[in-house]
């Protein structure tokens, strides 16, 4: 059997950031990754948004790592040339009650440490965007996007460079915890190859909760249910009025049915919330009703006809759609007791913006260990 220093399950933003984090410290590094490409899944279907750091609980890793990996990304970006602009957002308050939700928002954003919010009256509102119809508005200069392909292009660039080497096409079926590492069976069922690790850190996304349940050794309790929570997006047909992002206030489980601009200058509208069952991503051609009423409350000239079903993410949450939202659960050795491992579950907005916090968050886990 093969033994390596670290298996990093999943090739998404997250598993090439520790991957990228850990090859850096001079580790030996395999990047285990099911499907025929890197980033395929979750980070190849979201909204590319650089958050500021604005809703998340004060002292929730979201917040933290959102802020921190915020400031991290600004900068690697433009080291890296990778494609980004710091557009900011606007968040409206269309109806009754929404002006003191904005207060609400901004109080907690400064509590996280996001810089430079302003509170914007209608007219100031609607001199940046003279399209948006709202009573007031929270301006965020720190939002941004980012080309979220050439970031996981440079990270795999440099986990690469430092050594690391990415294995496609090797879905890890399951494994188990021995006295000085933890064994994984990787490959198709017919065809597995095992292979012992000292560290494993389990990045998979959607099939975090599956691999951890196949690692005989860890407790099951450990394991945090997960749930899907599917956002489905609509394209703009033609241009967008707007240079900014615009987020209605927040609604449960999700941000609201915002717009958000790619760096080619398309809009699109989404993510909703959708609760399913089993992995899909068809956009339903029906669900744009709801967008239409939804969008017309800041943008009311939104033309019949001007929204097309685009693409679909899905969310993985640990917590049933009624129960409170939770935060990042990172799962090492004080949670279940196994040396070396670490599981990301839950990792859903913000996690490309606090990609490079994440990364150093786990380092700082396993670092803590010896
Ligand atoms: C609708 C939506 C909108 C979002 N918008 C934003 C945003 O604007 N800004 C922001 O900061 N964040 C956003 N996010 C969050 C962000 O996209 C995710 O946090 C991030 O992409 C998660 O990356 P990941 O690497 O954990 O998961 P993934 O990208 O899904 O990577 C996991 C990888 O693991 C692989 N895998 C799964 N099972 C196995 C296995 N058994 N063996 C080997 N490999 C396996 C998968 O193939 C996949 O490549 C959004 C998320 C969603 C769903």
């Amino acid at each position: 059997m093969e033994k390596i220093d670290c298996a990093v399950i999943g090739a998404g933003v997250i598993g090439l950031a520790v991957a990228r984090r850990l090859a850096a410290q001079g580790r030996e590094v395999l990047m285990l990754e099911a499907e025929a490409a890197f980033g395929t899944g979750i980070s190849a279907r979201n909204s590319e948004v650089i958050h500021a750091g604005i809703y998340y609980p004060t002292g929730s890793l979201k917040a933290s790592l959102c802020v921190a990996g915020r400031r991290m990304l600004y900068d690697y970006c433009a080291g890296r040339g990778i494609g980004h602009r710091r557009c900011g957002k606007l968040i409206v308050a269309t109806g009754d009650g929404q002006r003191e939700q904005l207060a609400g928002i901004a109080a907690k954003a400064r509590a996280n440490g996001v810089e430079d919010l302003q509170f914007l009256a209608r007219d100031e509102a609607r001199a940046l965007e003279p399209a948006l119809e709202c009573t007031a508005a929270l301006l965020s200069p720190w939002t941004g996007i980012v080309d979220s392909h050439g970031l996981m292009l440079a990270l795999l660039g440099d986990a690469e460079r430092h050594g690391a080497v990415l294995a496609l096409r090797s879905p890890v079926q399951g494994g188990e915890v021995v006295a000085d590492g933890i064994v994984l069976d990787v490959g198709e069922p017919a065809n597995l190859m095992r292979l012992q690790a000292a560290t494993v850190v389990n990045c998979a996304g959607l099939g975090a909760q599956g691999v951890a349940r196949a690692l005989r050794g860890l407790p099951p309790e450990t394991v945090p249910p997960l749930h899907y929570a599917k956002g489905n997006y609509y394209a703009l047909a033609g241009s967008a009025p707007f240079s900014r992002l615009i987020y209605p206030v927040p609604v449960k489980a999700g941000l609201g049915v915002h717009l958000t601009l790619d760096l080619g200058g398309q809009a699109r509208f989404g993510p909703d919330v959708e609760w399913i069952e089993r992995i899909d991503y068809t956009v339903a051609a029906e669900r744009a009703a709801a967008f239409y009423a939804e969008v017309r409350r800041y943008w009311p000239q939104l033309p019949d006809g001007a929204l097309l079903p685009a693409y679909a993410g899905i969310r993985p949450k640990p917590h049933a759609p009624d129960a409170a939202a939770c935060d990042f659960l990172l799962s090492g050795s004080a949670e279940h007791g196994i040396r070396g491992l670490v599981c990301l579950y839950g990792i859903e907005s913000p996690g490309l913006t606090a990609s490079l916090a994440l990364a150093d968050h786990v380092a700082g886990m396993l670092a803590a260990e010896h």
